[in-house]
């Protein structure tokens, strides 16, 4: 028995499309940090997806790369004890996705359920040969690091199951008996659930319902302030519906111990709104302002913002030159 079983691989990412919101915050990023001790995270900043939906602005992916490693420090993911990489700064990722496209059957991508939804309702414009593709190579970014387990929520499940299919076909054709990809598996992440937003649908850039990590605690209590509650909470002693109010969903979140006070104080109607959400607002701020200080530091230092990106990349090169010369080898390229 050795007495130190090496961690597990495990492999996500984001995609630099804007600054992030407790939504990320709680529903992945808490995640991640947690990873930093359970397991060998590898931490993707996707520019390459971005392009997928934001190929007309290319300034706008650029600046919000930094801006979101930014985030991901402030909320204290901890980069030295993992990898922080900038996806198209990793080439073998990209000449992955050129080879394995070669057996990868159309009709797989177009079977993607996610794929007919986002074509619908984005419209032609997103209709590339790229976004077809985005699976493939949302797989490639796993399979360079032989990715074991892969943490996905419900929506992400069948794009996994295509991935699993295109590594099954790819060993098959060329892996002598070998599993030169690994087959990931999905660890599909129940717990993450929808942080709502400041509007009471889920919380989104598209939605403008965001309270992002880098507000400061004014904005951040006005849009609290501006918040919807239960809608037959009308009079400050109506009794209210905690369980259809986000002012609510997010205590859960930011002070889990205060929940079975204002629930009954709530349904009781001994507590109004106002007052609730000025309560809501104090605890928040007082729950992010150790994010938003090391936001502050990390920010006046953009240099090592770029260290750490840098050296993080230079790690991911690594394991991933290793995985394309053992593809070179099975495909006959060598
Ligand atoms: P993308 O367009 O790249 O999916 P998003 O900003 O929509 O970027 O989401 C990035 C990640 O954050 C996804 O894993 C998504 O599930 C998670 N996420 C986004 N918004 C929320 C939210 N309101 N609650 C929980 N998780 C969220």
């Amino acid at each position: 028995m050795t007495a130190l079983q090496p961690r597990p691989r495990v492999m996500s990412g984001m995609r630099p499309t804007g600054r992030l919101h407790i939504g990320h915050y709680f529903g992945v990023l808490t995640q991640w940090i947690e990873y930093c001790n359970s397991a060998d995270a590898f931490f993707e900043i996707a520019d390459l997806h971005a392009y997928t939906t934001g190929f007309s602005d290319p300034q706008a992916i650029r600046d919000a790369r930094n801006e979101m490693v930014l985030d991901w420090l402030a909320a204290g993911v901890d980069p030295s004890r993992s990898t922080f990489y900038l996806q198209s700064a990793v080439p073998e990722i990209s000449e992955l996705q050129v080879l394995l496209s070669m057996i990868t059957p159309v009709s797989w991508l177009e079977r993607v359920p996610t794929y007919k939804g986002q074509i619908e309702a984005l419209g032609g414009e997103i209709a590339t040969y790229g976004f077809l593709g985005y699976p493939l190579l949302q797989l490639c970014d796993i399979a360079i690091f032989r990715g074991q387990e892969v943490p996905v929520g419900r929506d992400q499940v069948a794009h996994l199951e295509f991935a699993r299919e295109v590594v099954r076909r790819f060993n098959y054709l060329y892996g002598e008996g070998q599993e030169v990809l690994v087959e990931p598996t999905a660890m599909v992440l129940e717990a993450a659930a929808e942080v709502p937003g400041t509007d009471g649908r889920k919380m989104s850039k598209s939605y403008n319902n965001t309270i992002l990590l880098a507000d400061d605690e004014e904005t951040t209590t006005k849009k609290i302030r501006a918040m919807i509650t239960d809608p037959q909470k009308i009079r400050r002693n109506d009794p209210g519906r905690p369980e259809v109010c986000s002012v609510f969903a997010l205590w859960k979140l930011v002070k889990p111990q205060h929940v079975p006070l204002v629930e009954r104080d709530c349904r009781s109607g001994a507590l109004g709104c106002v007052q609730d959400k000025g309560d809501l607002a104090e605890a928040l701020n007082a729950y992010l302002r150790p994010i938003r200080e090391r936001r502050a530091a990390y920010a006046a230092d953009p240099s090592q913002i770029e260290a750490i990106i840098a050296q993080g990349t230079a790690r991911a090169r690594e394991v991933a030159i290793e995985t394309m010369a053992d593809v070179r080898v099975a495909m006959r390229l060598v």
